[in-house]
């Protein structure tokens, strides 16, 4: 059944809604990002501002990397007790509430917000402010900002920068369109803090995560003529290194930038778990790659699950490229 309130909603429309309710929770999804996180709490200090009341829940912890956004502090993995029954719950960056994860109590559709920049975003809302061509759902809410009026602090302005460079990978993929550029220049005129941004989120890399990298670097294969790289992590590695899962996080984005390179994919064998992180350089489609293996994502950025051995895990995800035109 389609319900009627399944459409895309206006600014208006959800800031009329922002000044009616006194209590928020921003929600970021799973495996959080800065833009998830950024965009939840840029609009969760500006809704404080206005005198209202907010939480922020995200069912993993804070990446060491975000932690020094304002508000991370605050973010948890429990609600408070005490929310009143008008609490809207808003989540951020998220094609679907379910990614969110399992720890988020049941919320009424009637309670939800969705504020999105994915394509294909379920629509899942109660409102749902979705635009595809923003690059980050930072900037989507940079949009509600304008319309409710409250000043941008150098608080604020920081987390939206922060959405812009993480989505734009530091203003360097397709998105970077000029409309993004400025926006970044009026929130370092607000006080955004690009610096910090630069340092925390790209540049500062731990000991172990480098001498991780090392080790990965180690178990690299090229096929296809050069054109396919992959390599894997395993649990003894991150003992080994005193690394841990988060250490792993961009080092795919190595794998894919060596000359030659079309199309990268790292194994993560760790805790009992095998995740697999693929990454292109365009020509290949790595969205439907991952689909046929029961995972998903975005053409150039996809990941899935693989039930098996690491060797099988090998195997398959090759022949899914193949398929693919690898
Ligand atoms: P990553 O390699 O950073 O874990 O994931 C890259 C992208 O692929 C993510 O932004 C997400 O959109 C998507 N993705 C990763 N894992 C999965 C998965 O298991 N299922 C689906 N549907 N998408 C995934
Ligand atoms: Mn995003």
């Amino acid at each position: 059944m389609i319900d009627s309130t399944t459409r895309l909603s206006s600014v208006r429309e959800v800031v009329a809604e922002l000044r009616r309710r006194s209590a928020f929770v921003m929600v970021s999804h799973v495996k959080p990002d800065g833009d998830t996180l950024g965009a939840g709490l840029a609009l969760g200090l500006a809704l404080k501002r206005m005198g209202k009341r907010v939480a922020y829940f995200q069912q993993d912890a804070v990446p060491r990397n975000l932690r020094f956004l304002p508000d991370a502090e605050l973010v948890a993995r429990e609600l408070p007790p005490d929310l009143p029954a008008d609490t809207l719950y808003v989540f951020c960056d998220m094609s679907d509430w379910r990614r969110a994860g399992e720890y988020l109590p049941p919320v009424e559709r009637e309670n939800m917000l969705d504020i999105d920049h994915h394509l294909g975003n379920s629509l899942f809302g109660k409102l749902n402010f979705v635009l595809e061509d923003e690059c980050s759902t930072g900037s989507v809410v940079m949009h509600l900002l304008r319309e409710l009026g409250t000043p941008v602090d150098g608080r604020i302005a920081t987390c939206i920068l922060a959405t812009i460079m993480t989505d734009t990978g530091g203003f360097m993929h397709s998105n970077t369109s000029p409309e993004a550029l400025e926006l970044a220049a009026e929130l370092m005129r607000l006080g955004a803090d690009k610096e910090e941004i630069t340092e925390e989120i790209f540049l500062r890399k731990r000991v172990a995560a480098v001498r991780l990298l090392g080790r990965i670097i180690d178990t690299m294969r090229f096929e296809h003529g050069g054109r396919y790289c992959y390599a894997y992590v395993d649990d003894a590695m991150l003992a080994k290194t005193g690394a841990d899962g988060e250490d792993t996080e961009d080092v795919v984005n190595t794998l894919l930038g060596q000359e030659g390179v079309d199309v990268a994919a790292l194994f993560k064998a760790i805790e009992g778990e095998i995740r697999v992180s693929l990454r292109s350089s365009g020509r290949i489609n790595v969205q439907s790659a991952a689909q046929r293996l029961g995972g998903g994502g975005h053409f150039r950025a996809s990941g899935l699950t693989y039930h098996g051995s690491l060797g099988e895990a090998f195997s398959a995800v090759e022949a899914a490229l193949v398929t693919e035109g690898l």
